[in-house]
């Protein structure tokens, strides 16, 4: 009988884990030499043998690396598990996300899922979260140097005057991404384009990053004195902190707000208006401030936002700026106003990591899995739903903070002590 080429392939393996182990090869050629899935395997047992180790757990995955390979992740020997829990239901009013969901959180942090879902519920009781996107953009800036000031201003006018042509160009290389802005920025003889699109229902990262770096190449053909340093310059901002995604957002900005009635404070979060307003001055704003927070004058929109984020398949680095954002409280009567900002949340429900089994079903729990129709209103309505979490997340926890009964949830929850 004769073999195909994939069975060869995995008959290889021993052969293959013994020249890993003796270093003749480097993890990453396997690829070449064994079928997907079977060099996950060489990997992990010669990793096994190099460090004593069993990795059972690591090994039990159900991801078929033939689909991500060249996708999604490199020099694989298995996968991670984190618990997936669930909040709500989460009544949410948006322009995109109208009705009740049950909103995935996938976090090893005991209290965080518990805490969020009796924000949630409270919400929900009254009357739900109100949220609006009122921007939507993913931003590529390139660094160009120029030999002098003159130069730049120069360029900045050629850009403009060209500004048809560019977006052209950039189009042309996708076909949902749309170029709607270039901020241009100076330092000296750099020059910086904060190249802004829409994404339609992608992140858009890569998608905007390919677009841009045709547009360097066009750029440097008919303008030759711009010399392209780098399709990244830090303007972007990607992964970082940094005022220009606050104030000129970076993915979705959204916010959102809900009324909590005095008899929801009381029943509920067992709390009081004036006291969770006074936690939010003095610990948000006032030692904010103090400590010099930043862009995040919040309690803790990173432990919702990097729970969804892993659940659903994002790009878990970019918590960094997608938790940006502010808490605002007023007391009106004995209710309690609130809302969250959030200034860069950048999500897709195509593209990335949205592909793999678990983020996928995921995101068909909410309901918002792949295209939207109209592209775009998927993303759209995922947002609206990350940011009615959020909003679930700040209100309790400055409830429990305001009730001092953080520690205690906690020690129950997060250590397994029942006092
Ligand atoms: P992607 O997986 O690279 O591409 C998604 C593609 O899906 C789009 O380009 C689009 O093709 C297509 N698509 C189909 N239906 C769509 C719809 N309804 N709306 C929008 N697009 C649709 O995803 P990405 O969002 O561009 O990039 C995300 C990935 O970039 C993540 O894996 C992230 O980790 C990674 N990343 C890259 C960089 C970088 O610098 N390159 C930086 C940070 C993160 P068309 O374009 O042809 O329309």
């Amino acid at each position: 009988m004769e073999l195909n080429s994939d069975q060869q392939k995995v008959n290889n393996i021993d052969e293959i884990v013994e020249k890993l182990v003796k270093k003749e090869i480097e993890f990453h050629r396997v690829d070449d030499l064994l079928e997907a899935n079977a060099a996950v395997v060489a990997r992990r047992q010669a990793l096994e043998k190099i460090l004593n180790v069993k990795l059972p757990a690591i090994g039990s995955t159900i991801i078929d690396y033939s689909e991500i390979k060249n996708r999604n992740a490199e020099n694989v020997i298995g996968g991670t598990q984190i618990p997936l829990g669930i909040v709500g239901p989460l009544k949410v009013n948006g322009d995109y996300a109208k009705g009740e969901f049950y909103v995935p959180l996938a976090t090893t942090e005991g209290a965080l899922i518990a805490s969020v879902n009796r924000g949630a519920k409270a919400i929900t009781l009254s009357g739900g979260a109100n949220v609006k996107i009122i921007f939507d953009g993913m931003a590529r800036a390139p660094v160009f140097k120029l030999d002098s000031i003159t130069r730049v201003t120069d360029f900045l006018n050629w850009v403009n005057q060209n500004y048809e042509k560019i977006k052209e160009v950039a189009e042309g290389t996708t076909s949902h991404g749309k170029l709607k802005d270039i901020e241009p920025f100076v330092l000296g003889n750099n020059v910086w384009l904060r190249f802004v699109f829409e994404t339609g229902d992608a992140m858009g990262m890569n998608m905007v990053t390919i677009a841009v770096e045709s547009v360097c190449d066009y750029i440097e053909k008919n303008y030759p004195y711009a010399d392209c340093v780098a399709v990244s310059g830090n303007m972007c901002s990607d992964k970082k902190q940094s005022s220009i995604n606050s104030l000129h957002g970076r993915g979705k900005t959204v916010v959102a707000e809900a009324l909590i009635p005095e008899s929801v404070i009381k029943n509920v979060l067992k709390s009081d208006a004036a006291l969770i307003h006074d936690v939010n001055l003095r610990k948000n704003w006032l030692g904010g401030a103090r400590a010099g927070t930043m862009f995040q004058f919040n309690a803790h929109f990173a432990n919702i936002v990097t729970a969804i984020f892993i659940a659903t398949g994002q790009d878990v680095a970019q918590v960094v700026e997608s938790s940006s954002g502010y808490t605002w409280t007023e007391v009106r009567g004995n209710d309690l106003y609130i809302s969250v900002t959030l200034t860069s949340l950048e999500v897709g429900t195509v593209g990335g990591g949205t592909r793999l089994p678990t983020q996928r079903e995921a995101l068909e729990i909410l309901g918002v899995y792949g295209p939207g129709s109209p592209p775009g209103s998927n993303s759209k309505k995922f947002a609206e739903i990350i940011a009615a979490a959020v909003l679930a997340g700040e209100l309790n926890l400055l409830s429990a903070l305001a009730n001092r009964e953080l520690g205690k949830a906690h020690k129950k929850l997060g250590r397994n002590i029942k006092s």
